[in-house]
C-alpha cells in the first residue's frame, strides 16, 4: 500500500527540531510524499517553504506543498506558484481555503474555487514534471447540500487537470467506500487516497470536528472519554484508526494519506498495526 503524510510549519521556532526529527523517521517508512500545509494556522508562505525545502533536502519522500487561493487576485495566485516553482517545489495540493467567518462570497475579481487553482498551476508550472493534487469530502463538503455539489466541484477540478484527490478524514470505512461509488457514478476517474487521522484525545476530537464539520463519531468519543489516562486515550485512537486503514485495505484501497500532526510515533503504530508498514 502506498503512502503519504501530512505535517504542518511549527508554531513555534523551538518546535522545529521535533518535526525534523519526525520527518526523518517518517521517512524511513518510505512515503511517496511529505505534504505541508499552506496559511492553517497562521503560518505564511515563508514557513511552509522552509518545511518544504527541508522535506526536499533531508528526505526521499516528495514535498508536496499546499496553497488556497480564496480572496486571492489570480496574479497574485501565480506569483505564488512561482516562487515555489523557483525553490524547486512542483508537486502542490491545490485548495480553495476557507470563506472568511461570516461571508459566502468573495470579492470579484478574485478566485474562490480550488479548480481556478489546479488550472493556473497547470499553465505555471508548463513543461515540467508534477502532479496537482486536490481535496475531497467523503461526507460531503460543509458547504454542499443534498445534491453534493462537493461532488461537481471534484469533477471540475478533475478536467483543469487535478492528478489525484486526497480526503478529509472520516471515521467509518463505509464513508469512504460510499462517497467512492458516488464518485464513480458520477464521472470521477481519479484516484481518491483516503486522509486517516488518529484521534487520541477528547480535546483533539473537538477540535477537528469544528475545523471540519463533520458528525461525532458517538462510539470514539465514548471511548476516548471514558479511558482513563493518556496512554489509554491513545491507545483507543491508535486503534480505531489502524482498524480503520486495515477495513480500507481490505476493501482495495491502495493508498492512504496519515495525518501525521507533526510525531511519528501515532502514525507509524497506526500503518504498523494495520499491517501495511
Ligand atoms: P473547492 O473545491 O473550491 O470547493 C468548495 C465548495 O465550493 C464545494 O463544496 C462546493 O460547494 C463549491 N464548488 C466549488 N466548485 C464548484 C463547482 N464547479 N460546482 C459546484 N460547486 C462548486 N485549508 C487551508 O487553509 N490550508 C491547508 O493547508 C488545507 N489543507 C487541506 C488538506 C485536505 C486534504 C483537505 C481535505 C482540506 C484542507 N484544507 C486546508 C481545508 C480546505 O481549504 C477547505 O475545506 C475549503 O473549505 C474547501 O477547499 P476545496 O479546495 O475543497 O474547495
Amino acid at each position: 500500500m502506498q503512502i503519504s503524510f501530512e505535517v504542518y510549519p511549527p508554531r513555534k521556532e523551538e518546535d522545529t527540531p521535533k518535526l525534523r526529527e519526525a520527518i526523518f523517521r517518517l521517512t524511513e517508512l518510505d512515503p511517496k510524499f511529505i505534504s505541508v500545509t499552506f496559511g492553517a494556522g497562521g503560518s505564511s508562505t515563508r514557513d511552509s517553504l522552509s518545511v518544504l525545502k527541508f522535506i526536499r533536502d533531508n528526505s526521499t519522500a516528495s514535498p508536496l506543498a499546499h496553497l488556497t487561493c480564496v480572496g486571492t487576485t489570480e496574479a497574485d495566485a501565480k506569483e505564488l506558484v512561482s516562487e515555489f516553482l523557483g525553490e524547486g517545489i512542483s508537486d502542490f495540493l491545490a485548495l480553495r481555503g476557507d470563506l472568511p467567518e461570516g461571508k459566502t462570497h468573495m470579492p470579484p475579481g478574485t478566485l474562490s474555487r480550488a479548480d481556478q487553482l489546479v488550472k493556473l498551476i497547470g499553465e505555471a508550472r508548463a513543461d515540467r514534471q508534477g502532479i496537482t493534487a486536490v481535496a475531497a469530502f467523503p461526507n460531503g463538503h460543509p458547504e454542499s447540500g443534498k445534491d453534493r455539489s462537493d461532488i461537481a466541484a471534484l469533477l471540475a477540478k478533475q478536467e483543469a487537470g487535478a492528478s489525484f484527490a486526497i480526503t478529509q478524514l472520516f471515521f467509518f470505512a463505509e464513508d469512504y467506500l460510499n462517497f467512492l461509488s458516488l464518485a464513480r457514478s458520477r464521472g470521477v476517474t481519479m484516484d481518491l487516497t483516503p486522509g486517516i487521522m488518529p484521534i487520541v484525545s477528547p480535546n483533539r476530537l473537538s477540535r477537528v470536528l469544528e475545523l471540519t464539520g463533520e458528525r461525532k463519531p458517538a462510539e470514539l468519543a465514548q471511548r476516548l472519554g471514558q479511558a482513563e489516562d493518556a496512554a489509554s486515550r491513545r491507545e483507543v485512537g491508535i486503534s480505531w484508526a489502524a482498524s480503520l486503514v486495515r477495513e480500507l485495505a481490505d476493501a482495495g484501497t491502495e493508498a492512504v494519506h496519515l495525518y501525521a500532526f507533526n510525531e511519528y510515533a501515532n502514525v507509524t503504530e497506526v500503518l504498523r498495526r494495520a499491517g501495511v508498514v
